[in-house]
């Protein structure tokens, strides 16, 4: 179906990009083999291109589009579906090189930026000059902006500021025959025809490549308090949830969900202990931020007597960054965490609605039971989205289990759909859950093919992803 990259194309490559940034060596076209989804899943492309500008980006795809080479855009290969792994081989496209923060532009309220900008690098810059941008996943430290856009990533406070996709203002799209689109800008508002801008964001590669990107900014909030509430039970943590969210009158940031082992696991990685992990079943982790503080002590104090009311153990306050580090160290290192316990671990990442958090787990639970393995379990609850890990039992071997845990996922994928959910909330569905897309959004696959088609006719953009 594709042409192989032969000399020729190495030639018109290198001619584009330079023969610096195009490599056929061994360890290079392994190092772009995979993603954080692991071994499973891991096929090394053909040449490695490392672009950087939007022209050469332009003329790289138009050449692979003549010549029917697929194309894999890579941003930091933080992405945990496959959806960078070239499974065609091909060309494997890296935006690294485009990591320039281009302008903060403090009247508009925006900043733009490179695709390979890595996302706390733009964090840190714009909050240097008073600014936040909150459109930023818990990989901040590693994933590039690019590939946040490509995959509408979330993180801990979409409850608050909503995930990646509600701070992209304007988007520069190059498609595949060469085209370069500049959707939206640094206006705040169009209802001029179909919002092709969404369209793109959210994408996995498939359509098109980003080049600039315009992102929302916003005031920093001056203060930030955690909470950390361990409970008794799985049961009681998740009841409290709407209660803290309605009894504080200020809507949190971030309300995360842990259960036991997972707190256990990645406080082993990190080396550092929460409070009561010898007797809570399930902690949360609540973030309030803003400029008033007393408004913000009074906000604390009724979450923290809900959470009282509704059977925590205890509530302990952070209130300065080092204490909320300490905190938000253990939340963010939990994926690293449990690779180092199952390195064939691949997590879900289905969503439903906030109120049926519970039933979702009694859910997962009843899955773990029927395959006899465990299921860790963490969740952004205050927005519904579940990260489900399940663990390789010890007398099973890996290759039987990447069929098993693919079906445990896809069950739980479906079950989320069932309660009105979705298969993925943030991590997108890229080779990894293609199975669960087509089972829970099967009357939307027909639509979402012939925009395929129409972008990308000859289908080199990310063969082999989404569908
Ligand atoms: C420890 C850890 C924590 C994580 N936490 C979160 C979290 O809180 N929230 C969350 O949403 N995700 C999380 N992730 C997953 C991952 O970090 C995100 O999916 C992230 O957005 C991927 O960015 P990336 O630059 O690494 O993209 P990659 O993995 O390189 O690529 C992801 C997809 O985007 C496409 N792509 C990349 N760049 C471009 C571009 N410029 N143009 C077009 N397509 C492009 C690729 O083809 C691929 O389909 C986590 C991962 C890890 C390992």
């Amino acid at each position: 179906m594709f042409n192989k990259v032969d000399r020729k194309i190495i030639d018109k490559l290198v001619d584009i990009c330079g023969a610096n940034d195009v490599s056929t060596e061994e360890e290079e076209l392994e190092r772009y083999s995979q993603d954080e989804s692991g071994r499973f899943y891991a096929h090394p492309p053909e040449v490695v291109v490392k672009v950087e500008s939007t022209e050469e980006i332009s003329k790289v795809l138009k050449l692979a589009n003549e010549n029917l080479i697929p194309v894999t855009p890579r941003g930091a290969g933080s992405g945990v579906v496959g959806g960078a792994v070239p499974i065609y081989g091909g060309i494997l496209l890296s935006l690294e090189k485009m990591n320039q923060i281009l302008e903060i532009d403090r009247v508009n309220l925006v900043a733009v930026a490179e695709p390979g900008v890595v996302t706390n690098d733009l964090c840190k810059k714009v909050a240097e000059e008073g600014l936040f941008y909150p459109g930023y996943p818990m990989s901040v430290e590693t994933s590039f902006l690019g590939g946040n856009v490509a995959t509408n990533a979330g993180g801990s406070k979409v409850i608050k500021y909503g995930n990646t996709g509600h701070h992209i203002l304007g988007l520069e799209v190059i498609l595949p025959s060469g085209e370069i689109l500049s959707l939206g800008g640094k206006r705040r508002k169009d209802s001029s025809g179909y919002n092709l801008l969404n369209l793109m964001i959210g994408s996995e590669g498939t359509l098109g490549v980003f080049g600039r990107i315009i992102v929302n900014l916003i005031p920093l909030p001056q203060y930030v308090v955690d909470l950390l509430v361990p409970f008794p039970t799985v049961e009681s943590a998740i009841k409290t949830v709407p209660e803290v969210i309605t009894e504080s009158r200020v809507l949190p940031c971030a309300v995360e969900f842990l259960d036991r082992p997972s707190v256990e696991v990645a406080s082993l990685y990190t080396r550092s202990r929460w409070e009561y992990q010898d007797r809570a079943e399930s902690y949360l982790l609540i973030q309030f931020d803003g400029n008033n503080k007393a408004q913000l002590e009074e906000a604390y104090i009724r979450a923290g007597e809900a959470c009282l009311k509704l059977g925590a153990l205890e509530v302990f306050v952070a209130e300065n960054p080092f204490a909320s580090e300490r905190l938000w160290r253990l939340r963010r290192n939990y994926l690293e965490a449990i690779k180092t316990i199952d390195p064939y671990v691949v997590t879900g990442d289905a969503v439903v609605p906030t109120s049926l958090i519970p039933q979702m787990l009694m859910k997962i639970k009843e899955i773990g039971e029927e395959y006899k393995t465990e299921i860790l379990c963490v969740a952004h609850a205050g927005d519904g989205n579940i990260h489900s890990a399940p663990l390789k039992p010890k007398d099973v071997d890996p290759e039987d289990w990447q069929e098993i845990q693919e079906e445990i996922l896809d069950k739980i994928a479906v079950e989320a759909s069932l309660l009105g959910g979705a298969p993925s909330g943030e991590h997108g569905i890229g080779y990894v859950k293609k199975k669960a897309l087509y089972l829970s959004k099967k009357s939307e696959i027909p639509l979402m093919r012939e925009i395929k088609r129409v972008l990308d006719p000859n289908g080199i953009m990310n063969p082999g992803k989404v569908f």
